[in-house]
C-alpha cells in the first residue's frame, strides 16, 4: 500500500438546522458548486494523500458525483456520520486507521472558503508539533470581559491539524464524553496545542445571512469566448435575411435553421467562454428538429446555460462583415432584440459592421460573416 502521509477529514454530516432549507447547506449549489466542491477547488492541489468525507450515504450519488474529478489522484473515501460531531470525527478516523496516515486535518464543510495557504501552513507546523489549531481574534469589544481576559480569547477555526495517533487515542479515550471539537479532546488530555493565526475569510457559514459574506469573499472569475460564422446568400430571394433576430429586406441566407449568422456566432462565443463544444455539437444541422427554426432558441439555450453555471455577461462585441445590406439602420433594433433575448442591457452590446473591401466571397456579395467576442464573469448572488 502507498505510504499515506497526510489525510483530510471533511465533516459534512450536519443537518444545518440553523440555516434551514430542504437539504443541508453543504450540498446546496452556490453558483456552479456546493460547499464541498467549493472547498476542494479552493484547497487543491495540496500535498494530501487521502480525503475522507463524513456524510450520509444518500447524499453521495446525488450531490457529490463531481468530487472525483476535482480530487483527481487523491484517494477519496466516505464515512457514515455519527449522532454528534465528535462521533462523526471518530468514525472517520477509524476508517483512516487502516491507511496509517501520519497527519490528519479535520475540517468542517461549513467553512468552504479556507485557503490552500492555511492548510499548507498547518501541515508545515505538524512537522514539529502534534496538534496545530488556527484561531482568529475579533476586533469588537466584548462585554463582561476585562482587558486581560480579552487578550486570551481565541476564536478557534478548522481545519485542525493532528498527529494521527494523538487524535485517534484522544477520541478513543473520550468516546463517551461530548466535546465541542477535536482540539478540545487534546486540551482535556492536557497536551500542548500549537495555535497559529487563522483567516478571517475562513468564515463558518451557519445562518442564511452568512451567505452574503460568502458572496463577497468569492473570487471573481472572468472568462472570454469568441465565435465566428458565415453563411451564403440565396440570391434568388430578395427577402428573409435575419441578423441578430431582426428581419432585413434583403436576400436570405442559406442554412439549416433560419441562418442568423450573428446569433450563431454569439452562441459559439458563449460556448467558448464556458469551455464547451461548438454550436453544431448541440444543434446539429443533421437534426430535423432544428430545420428552419428561429435561432433565438439557440441563444436562449445559451442564456440558460450561463445562468445555470452562475455567470453573467459583462460585454458582447459583434462584427458583421458584408458588402450589403447596410446595417446602420437596423443596429438599434438588433441591440434591442439581443438585449431582450439575453436579458442584458443594450449598453453592453456593440454591433459593428464592415465590408470586405470587395475581396473574395464576401467582397463579391455572396454571403455574410459574423464574429462575436463575449466577456463573462461569475455572479455571486445566490
Ligand atoms: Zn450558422
Amino acid at each position: 500500500m502507498k505510504l499515506m502521509k497526510n489525510a483530510l477529514v471533511i465533516l459534512a454530516g450536519g443537518k444545518g438546522n440553523r440555516f434551514g432549507g430542504d437539504i443541508p447547506k453543504q450540498f446546496r449549489k452556490y453558483g456552479e458548486n456546493n460547499f464541498i466542491e467549493h472547498l476542494l477547488s479552493n484547497i487543491l492541489p495540496i500535498n494530501l494523500d487521502i480525503i475522507v468525507i463524513s456524510c450520509e450515504k444518500k447524499y453521495i450519488s446525488k450531490y457529490l458525483n463531481k468530487i472525483g474529478k476535482i480530487v483527481k489522484d487523491t484517494k477519496l473515501i466516505f464515512s457514515d456520520p455519527g449522532n454528534t460531531r465528535q462521533e462523526s470525527s471518530f468514525k472517520a478516523l477509524k476508517k483512516l486507521k487502516y491507511y496509517k496516515p501520519k497527519n490528519v486535518l479535520i475540517h468542517d464543510s461549513a467553512r468552504p472558503l479556507v485557503s490552500n495557504k492555511l492548510l499548507k501552513t498547518i501541515l508545515l507546523c505538524l512537522r514539529n508539533n502534534f496538534v496545530v489549531v488556527p484561531y482568529i481574534k475579533y476586533n469588537d469589544r466584548m462585554i463582561n470581559t476585562n482587558q486581560a481576559e480579552m487578550k486570551n480569547i481565541k476564536n478557534i477555526q478548522t481545519p485542525q491539524g493532528f498527529n494521527f495517533s494523538h487524535i485517534y487515542d484522544a477520541h478513543k479515550k473520550f468516546k463517551n464524553e461530548s466535546l465541542l471539537d477535536d482540539a478540545s479532546l487534546i486540551q482535556k488530555l492536557g497536551k500542548k496545542i500549537k495555535y497559529i493565526k487563522g483567516e478571517k475569510t475562513n468564515l463558518k457559514i451557519t445562518y442564511p445571512e452568512d451567505i452574503k459574506f460568502f458572496n463577497l469573499l468569492q473570487k471573481t472569475t472572468y472568462r472570454y469566448g469568441i465565435g465566428f460564422d458565415i453563411h451564403r446568400f440565396d440570391l434568388n430571394s430578395n427577402k428573409g435575411l435575419k441578423l441578430c433576430g431582426t428581419n432585413l429586406p434583403y436576400s436570405k441566407l442559406i442554412g439549416h435553421s433560419d441562418a442568423d449568422v450573428c446569433i450563431h456566432a454569439i452562441c459559439d462565443s458563449i460556448f467558448g467562454a464556458l469551455s464547451m463544444n461548438d454550436i453544431g455539437y448541440y444543434f446539429s444541422n443533421e437534426d430535423s428538429q432544428w430545420k428552419n427554426v428561429n435561432s433565438k432558441i439557440f441563444l436562449n439555450y445559451c442564456k440558460k446555460l450561463l445562468i445555470k453555471k452562475g455567470y453573467k455577461i459583462i460585454n458582447l462585441d459583434i462584427n458583421i462583415i458584408c458588402e450589403k445590406p447596410n446595417i446602420n439602420k437596423y443596429r438599434d433594433k438588433m441591440k434591442k432584440n439581443l438585449s431582450k433575448i439575453l436579458s442584458i442591457s443594450e449598453k453592453i452590446i456593440s454591433i459593428k459592421a464592415t465590408t470586405n473591401e470587395k475581396i473574395g466571397f464576401i467582397g463579391n456579395g455572396k454571403g455574410i460573416a459574423s464574429e462575436a467576442l463575449i466577456h463573462i464573469c461569475n455572479e455571486h448572488n445566490y
